[in-house]
């Protein structure tokens, strides 16, 4: 049986004290409850005062992107053995965000260089996670064009297998996927729960298909696009979903409460 878990990804927003206040009140709330993974991911400026706030309590810190080299010239960006050193336990990797908001860039791809990911940068970033012990949390998730083309499954398995090339079965007892429909993220459409687990019932046959059915089993498969505390229960109710990746809802101690309280 997998223990259900939830994300919260706060994206561009907090600066440290109202990060600090938020964890706060989320100790609080959640004090009583281990049967949930729970998590925040913070913009790195908040990672080690978010650390330091959640020491000793069950509340994971993960970061919200990473760079695949260790080290090097790459100005701006942060590396796996960073994030590890600061106490991050996983890092989202895939967002639609970052792979260019709605599937496609908003600038030139050729002035975008390193930043655009794809599903080979993100290869890269869960080869690096892996190696040093950050949970991976790989989104995929198809476009309203793809889902309108009859395409959800297939642009789903491409990103499944691209992202995964090269990595053994042994590496994923610590990993997650998160399928996320780029229609639903931050726009307030929530995709149907039914159609969300079969989506999440296809993604664990492609794992089973690339790995073999006991590792599939074994990989906890989110939820994330407009989860709210009134939608999350029958969301995390449906058999292939673990829990959940959640963005706007997870700024408000209330709502992020009743969205961990509803995957108990
Ligand atoms: C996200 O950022 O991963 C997300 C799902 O956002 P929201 O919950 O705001 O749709």
């Amino acid at each position: 049986m997998r223990k259900k878990l939830v994300v919260g990804n706060w994206k561009m927003n907090l600066v440290q004290p109202q990060a600090l206040s938020l964890v706060e009140s989320l100790v609080k709330k959640l004090s009583a409850t281990d049967a949930v993974d729970v998590a925040v991911c913070p913009p790195y400026t908040s990672i080690a005062a978010v650390v330091q706030a959640l020491k000793g309590t069950q509340i994971s810190v993960g970061a919200q992107n990473v760079f695949w080299k260790d080290s090097g010239a790459f100005t701006g960006c942060v590396s796996a053995p960073m994030l590890a050193d600061a106490g991050c336990k996983l890092c989202i990797v895939g967002h639609s965000e970052t792979r260019g908001r709605f599937g496609k860039l908003e600038i030139d791809a050729d002035d975008v260089g390193y930043f655009a990911e794809t599903n080979r940068t993100v290869n890269q970033k869960i080869q690096a996670l892996l190696y040093h012990s950050v949970m991976p949390i790989l989104c995929v998730g198809e476009t309203l064009a793809e889902r309108e083309a009859g395409q959800t499954d297939s642009v789903i398995q491409t990103q499944l297998r691209e992202a995964l090339q090269g990595v053994d079965a042994s590496e994923l007892g610590s990993f997650s996927v998160a399928y996320e429909p780029v229609w639903a993220i931050g726009t307030g459409q929530v995709c149907d729960a039914k159609e969300a687990s079969r989506v999440c019932g296809m993604i664990r046959r492609t794992l089973a298909d690339l790995y073999d059915q006991q590792t599939a089993e074994g990989i906890r498969i989110l939820y994330g696009g407009s989860v709210k505390g009134s939608n999350s229960k029958e969301l995390f109710s449906q058999p292939d979903i673990d829990g959940g990746l959640v963005g706007g809802a997870s700024l408000d101690p209330n709502d992020f409460t009743a969205i961990v309280l509803s995957a108990v």
